[in-house]
């Protein structure tokens, strides 16, 4: 059995309609956290995007790495995700965070997601529900690494 933690996000749409269907299509749920609503990231010289909801869960799967993202690029496309830019706004982004204390490194995937470490809007909802589990590339964990970045700008709805 493999233990995930995830993100969800969303800033087109009913959001929070949408994040709380995709955690529904999703195989064994232990733990979800709370949703936040955060400032978008968006790309230098870009317009400015509605504001996201994001939140985190642990699955329980038997699922693979590889067999899991697909299994989330079919879910995004089922809520109407339309991948046009970098960082665009989605109605809906699912993205793998950890798998157990495995470090996975493919050209389509990687784990830990290699940008969560930097991202309050990650951290601070997955501190919720995984403030123990270390992070297996800093050795670190979630509590300690929530730390180092800038909050503001997360609000718990
Ligand atoms: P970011 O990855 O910075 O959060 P994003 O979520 O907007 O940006 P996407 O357009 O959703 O990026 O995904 C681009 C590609 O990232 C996907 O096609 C997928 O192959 C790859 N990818 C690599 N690592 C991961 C991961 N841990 N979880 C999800 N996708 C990943
Ligand atoms: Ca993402
Ligand atoms: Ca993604």
């Amino acid at each position: 059995m493999n233990t995930y933690a995830i993100a969800l996000g969303s800033n087109l749409g009913d959001s929070q309609i949408i994040l709380e269907s995709a955690l529904s299509r999703l195989d064994t749920v232990i733990a979800r956290s709370s949703w936040y609503q955060t400032k978008a990231v968006t790309l230098p010289n870009h317009p400015p995007q509605p504001d996201y909801l994001n939140g985190c869960a642990i699955l329980e799967t038997e699922l693979e790495p590889l067999e899991l993202l697909a299994n989330f690029q079919q879910i995004e496309a089922e809520f109407g995700r339309i991948r046009h830019q970098k960082w665009d706004a989605r109605t809906l982004d699912l993205d793998i965070l950890l798998l157990d204390d495995v470090i996975f490194q493919t050209e389509m995937l990687e784990i830990p997601h290699p940008r969560m470490s930097d991202r309050a809007f990650v951290l601070v909802p997955l501190v919720e529900i995984a403030p123990d589990w270390i992070h297996p590339g800093q050795n670190l964990s979630i509590k300690e690494l929530v730390q180092s970045v800038d909050i503001s700008g997360i609000r718990k709805l």
